[in-house]
């Protein structure tokens, strides 16, 4: 089976090769918004869709000659596939011209003939040379690059977002240990086992950090330059906060899919759950999502599984010991009591539903 997996490495370019990824930046913009507004004109006058290429504009425009002529390709591939998805799902939207201010700064580049290699702590690139990488991660032997998307944060930080291919052979493990877990917005989740992770002490401080940073921001004058300072700072204290949180879930995946055979989960639908409750933002930010989507890939690669329990499945209300289900539960109430004489942590008691759910659809399939 063929997988793949992305690895997002910190770059530190010079001086000049920074000037370079700014115009590398520019010119992929500028090759989309070129394109795009060719084909709407076309459009407009001919009724059909129109077929071009950047390597057009290279006599015009002499200045997309100094950049990676496979950024500008993948500006092309990126523009077609949006285009696309507009013609088959009218609901996606047209494409819209990117903007300096509102897009991310990101161009991606493909491996041919050895042109990409990483030795030591520097990555070569096409027309950049040897860039510094903070290689975090060791990559296994087997990978084999596919392409490399380089993007700049709005703190300023440069990444490189390697992109990996590698044959997998996927044994399927015999389930003997089976976890359920409940959501649960303050801790992520609370397994059928009563385990809950907890966020890390150097997390919370960050997030205290950034609230001071956000008051301090609000005292200062709008648009001195004292102000734009601290917004880079915030953006930058944002940026690690994230990927802090990413570590995190990846350490709570990595464990549960060593420790289990098969996980259940609720099949939750958060932006609708976070309407319907009005948490707004908190349910999305604290990464179940993600949490989820690391946990499925890790149970996959492991041969293990992932069975998503069907949200209407009343797996609250029920009692985990004799079955009986209560008509009313408040969110408030933090404890399942049931008339057999269970009392247990209603969180717990629901990952333990959960668990036994996907027993019945593993014993029924
Ligand atoms: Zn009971």
């Amino acid at each position: 089976m063929i997988l793949h997996r992305a690895y997002k490495f910190r770059l530190y370019p010079n001086k000049v090769q920074q000037v370079l990824l700014a115009k590398t930046f520019g010119c992929v913009r500028f090759v989309y918004n070129k394109m795009l507004g060719e084909k709407i004109d076309y459009y407009n006058e001919h009724g059909k869709p129109l077929k071009n290429t950047p390597a057009g504009y290279k006599k015009e425009y002499e200045f997309l000659k100094e950049v990676d002529s496979l950024a500008l390709a993948n500006a092309q591939l990126n523009l077609e596939a949006a285009y696309k998805n507009f013609f088959r799902n009218k609901t996606t939207g047209f494409p819209k011209f990117k903007s300096k201010h509102r897009d991310k700064k990101s161009y991606t580049t493909n491996l041919v003939n050895g042109n990409i290699r990483i030795e030591g702590r520097f990555i070569t690139l096409p027309k950049l040379g040897k860039v510094r990488i903070k290689q975090h991660r060791a990559i296994p032997g087997n990978y084999m690059m596919k392409s490399v998307t380089v993007s700049q944060s709005t703190s300023g930080r440069y990444h490189a977002s390697i992109l990996y291919e590698y044959v997998a052979e996927v044994k399927q493990a015999e389930v003997k240990a089976v976890v359920g877990l409940d959501y649960s917005m303050k801790e992520l989740f609370i397994s059928s086992d009563g385990n809950k992770p907890e966020y890390p002490h150097y997390y919370k401080q960050a997030l205290c950090k950034l609230t001071r940073m956000q008051r301090a921001l609000s005292k200062m004058k709008k648009r001195s330059s004292n102000y734009y300072k601290q917004k880079r700072r915030i953006a930058g204290l944002h940026e690690h906060i994230a990927s802090q949180r990413k570590d995190f879930l990846h350490k709570q995946s990595l464990q549960i899919a060593n420790a289990y055979d098969c996980v259940a989960i609720e099949d939750l639908d958060m932006k609708a759950m976070s309407q319907a409750l009005g948490f707004g933002k908190q349910v999305a930010d604290n990464g179940w999502g993600m949490f989820t989507s690391y946990l499925e890939y890790k149970l996959f690669e492991r041969g293990k599984c992932l069975i998503r329990v069907d949200k209407w499945f009343p797996s609250s209300k029920t009692c985990s010991r004799c079955g009986a289900v209560k008509q009313e539960l408040a969110l408030s109430d933090r404890n399942y009591l049931c008339g057999c004489g269970n009392m247990l942590d209603r969180d717990e008691n629901a990952a333990i539903n959960i668990r036994e759910e996907a027993k019945r659809i593993m014993a029924s399939a």
